[in-house]
């Protein structure tokens, strides 16, 4: 499943080839993805219109058109964007094209349909239903100790768990998660409410430079995630616990161990995490 880093290496491999392009036509093939895809919204304010920009809320994609309507896409479980030459064959799973200006077409193709196709017309872009309950963008100024400080107060949960609410912060997956608690140096099951300020100044800083790092190496291969160019990320060269349960330490040379926690994999450094 695309996390944030590939959702954000995905926009700024979409921005040079599609701001400034116009979509002249949009084909659509099947209307049962996670949503129903709104045929008329796309038809009205996406086909003849041309794109702005492209921004990315949570793992969102906004594609700002200048009709003042957002295309808004979510790639879901394996959800993909991939351009091709005006004419290349339909491959199964490509449920909408995007017929672009310039010979190219953009097509969202999904095996598992679990990604969705919203447009937000001029009227519902000012108060967006899709983001409502989001909570704050880990690469944002909002995403500072006291604001995390201020969630965590007196709560037992592991510090996993709350990393990964989407209700706290948006886009930290599995992996990050874990990638993130070991370089801050906390065990994930470590209680929210027993954490100081200087721990959190440690997660806050841990978050931006995992994310950061893994935007740079243009997003994580685990299962089947290609950006927009078709190239495959390759983060998961530098994964330091994310799945090594059992592997030495690349710090201190302790064995990792893994838990479970709420039914996902967790991995850790037993003398490097506290
Ligand atoms: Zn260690």
């Amino acid at each position: 499943m695309p996390e944030l880093p590939e959702v954000e290496t995905i926009r700024r491999g979409l921005i040079p080839r599609l701001v400034g392009c116009r979509i002249n036509r949009v084909v659509l093939s099947n209307r049962r993805l996670r949503l129903p895809v709104p045929r008329a919204k796309l038809k009205r304010w996406v086909q003849g219109s041309q794109v702005e920009s492209i921004e990315r809320r949570a793992k969102y994609l906004l594609v700002n058109m200048d009709s003042g309507a957002v295309l808004v896409l979510h790639l879901g479980m394996t959800g993909r964007l991939a351009f091709f030459a005006n004419g290349t064959p339909r491959r199964v799973h490509d449920h909408l094209r995007f017929l672009l200006d310039g010979g190219l077409e953009l097509r969202f193709n999904d095996v598992r349909r679990f990604g969705s196709v919203q447009v937000l017309s001029p009227e519902d872009r000012d108060s967006p239903q899709v983001f409502v309950g989001l909570g704050v963008e880990p690469l944002g100024p909002d995403f500072s100790t006291p604001y995390l400080m201020k969630k965590a107060r007196s709560r037992t949960r592991p510090i996993k768990n709350f990393l990964m609410d989407a209700r706290v912060v948006v886009g930290i997956g599995n992996i990050y998660a874990n990638e993130i608690l070991f370089v801050a140096g906390i065990k994930p099951t470590r209680a929210v409410g027993t954490m100081g300020r200087a721990a959190w100044d440690r997660v806050v800083r841990a978050s931006r430079q995992v994310l950061e790092k893994a935007i740079a190496c243009g997003g994580t291969t685990i299962s089947d995630y290609v950006n927009s160019s078709g190239e495959a990320g390759y983060f998961q060269c530098e994964l330091n616990v994310y799945g090594r349960g059992g592997e030495m330490c690349q710090n201190c040379g302790s064995e990792i161990d893994r838990v479970v926690l709420s039914g996902r994999a967790s991995f850790f450094c037993p003398s490097c995490q506290k």
